[in-house]
């Protein structure tokens, strides 16, 4: 993220959290954080627009955590559920859970996570320790609170999370149970990347005298990025890359993976092509991707490998390519992922790798940002794989819907193209699981894609000249002639 002369010296949190914010490394708050987190310390409902990827988490984990913290109440007896946050997906609801862990360390506050698809046991079993704070999605959330597991009654902060999303999904009848049984007195929070008018309405339905914080992130248009595609099979991938940063006309490379697997296998098959590189991904320390991070600034190592979750807090000016290993089988994460090159003023170039089996992601991508992407047909590793289902005539070039699993009840409005990541959407009416065995720790979550982050809210710097990095593909086309306006910007 972007470092501003802010310093979360001015935001008066208490040492505990201070502590833990170090120790993820975090420097700077990002604006969400700047302006939310004086609102939430002063018990005031606020209305966020913030996307995933904002930092928006901490945004209101932090102060929430400090207000329990102050209040106390924590450490003796029997806890009660002080603070509810809800959330439309298991995976948001793990990862702040994770959030509020990792902040919360040597706080005392303690929180678990209850979502639905899995046994209830080990979640019954937790709440039945007691609990301080509680993320939850809505449907098992209120099963749990149908069979008398959950108690409403003492939640003095409540959020709601990605709020669009969860109306996107069907919720909004759940969503209004839930408000129905929480305390009259108590504060809110609402989070939401979108505005349409139900959330206004639903925000006037329950938030009271909220403060607004908006955070837009910036743009880079995306026409300024040189962007190619290579047809290559899975298998010579590596070669392909190898051979590309042969050149040294690459001066810098951010090499994208789906998989932190998949990063760390692209090192160890450069490092066999004696080119070096290195990984950076969440199973590293913090130490290990700040070293990793601090020799690709510096220019010591040349290439860096890295997942889209890892690559989040990466804010590097002048970085030559983007290369995408793998695609994004989201179109939105594309955007966000050459964002990362074309900075500071500066012209990027973009390399796009397409297997056969990523080929439906490809016109995704084609259809999000307006055009087909040039084809390299210069190369040594051309996919033998005919493209015939790739090139549709104009008026076919209509992306195949991936198959996405919905709720049973359907939106009640046109769903919105999901930006954040693969959701598995938690069923909207949850059957009463069978007994199975209960897993012992959370889903293993890794050869799954990491989640997709959002963009992150980045500075540009246009005083600058453009200068070239290296070749640009053969049959690159030009850019100029690109309508600019409607086309996605990255950030
Ligand atoms: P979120 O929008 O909450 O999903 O956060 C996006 C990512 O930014 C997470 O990986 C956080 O760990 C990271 N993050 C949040 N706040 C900061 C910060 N102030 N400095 C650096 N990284 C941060």
């Amino acid at each position: 993220m972007t470092m501003t002369s802010n310093s979360f010296d001015t935001l008066n949190l208490i040492p505990q959290l201070r502590k833990a914010i170090a120790e993820e490394g975090y420097e700077t708050p990002t604006p969400i954080q700047t302006r939310a987190i004086p609102v939430v310390l002063d018990g005031k409902d606020l209305f966020g627009i913030a996307q995933t990827g904002t930092g928006k988490t901490a945004a209101f984990a932090l102060p929430i955590l400090q207000r329990l913290s102050i209040e106390g109440g924590h450490e003796r007896g029997r806890r009660a559920i002080k603070t509810l946050i809800c959330t439309p997906t298991r995976e948001l609801a793990v990862q702040i859970h994770e959030s509020f862990t990792t902040y919360g360390r040597h706080t005392g506050i303690r929180s678990t996570v209850v979502y639905g698809g899995v046994s209830q046991l080990s979640q019954t079993e937790a709440l039945k320790r007691g609990v301080d704070v509680l993320i939850a999605t809505p449907g098992r959330l209120l099963d749990l609170m149908g069979q008398g597991y959950i108690k409403l009654d003492n939640i003095s902060i409540f959020v709601l999370d990605e709020a669009d999303r969860m109306l996107d999904m069907g919720f909004v009848h759940d969503i209004r149970k839930i408000i129905a049984k929480l305390p009259e007195k108590r504060q809110s929070l609402l989070f939401s990347a979108t505005m349409p008018p139900d959330i206004v309405s639903l925000a006037s339905a329950f938030l009271t005298a909220p403060v607004r914080v908006e955070v837009t992130p910036q743009a880079t248009p995306v026409e300024v990025i040189a962007q190619s595609v290579y047809f290559v099979e899975k298998n010579d991938k590596r070669h392909l890359l190898a051979h590309i940063l042969k050149d040294e006309a690459v001066v810098s490379a951010l090499v994208f993976t789906r998989t932190k697997h998949g990063a760390d296998r692209v090192v160890k098959d450069l490092l066999r092509a004696g080119i070096t590189a290195q990984a950076i991904h969440g199973n590293k320390s913090q130490n290990a991707r700040q070293r990793a991070l601090n020799d690709f600034k510096s220019g010591h190592t040349r290439v860096l490998i890295a997942t889209d979750i890892a690559a989040r807090g990466i804010d590097i000016d002048e970085l030559s390519h983007v290369i995408n290993f793998d695609i994004p089988e989201v179109a939105e994460t594309y955007v966000h992922r050459i964002g990362r090159t074309g900075r500071a003023g500066l012209s990027g170039i973009a390399l796009t790798f397409c297997d056969a089996d990523e080929r439906s992601y490809l016109r995704d991508i084609q259809k999000l940002i307006g055009r087909a992407l040039p084809v390299v047909e210069e190369h040594p590793f051309r996919s033998t794989v005919p493209l015939t289902n790739m090139e549709p005539r104009r008026e076919e070039r209509k992306p195949e819907r991936r198959p996405e699993r919905r709720p049973e009840r359907r939106p009640e409005h046109k769903p919105r193209n999901e930006h954040h990541q693969k959701p598995q959407h938690e069923p909207k009416k949850e059957q009463r699981p069978e007994p199975k065995p209960e897993p012992k720790s959370e889903p293993k979550r890794d050869p799954k894609p990491e989640p997709t982050p959002a963009s992150t809210p980045e500075r540009r710097r246009d005083d600058r000249r453009p200068k070239p990095h290296g070749p640009r593909p053969k049959d690159d086309r030009p850019f100029g002639k690109q309508k600019r306006d409607g086309l996605p910007r990255v950030g």
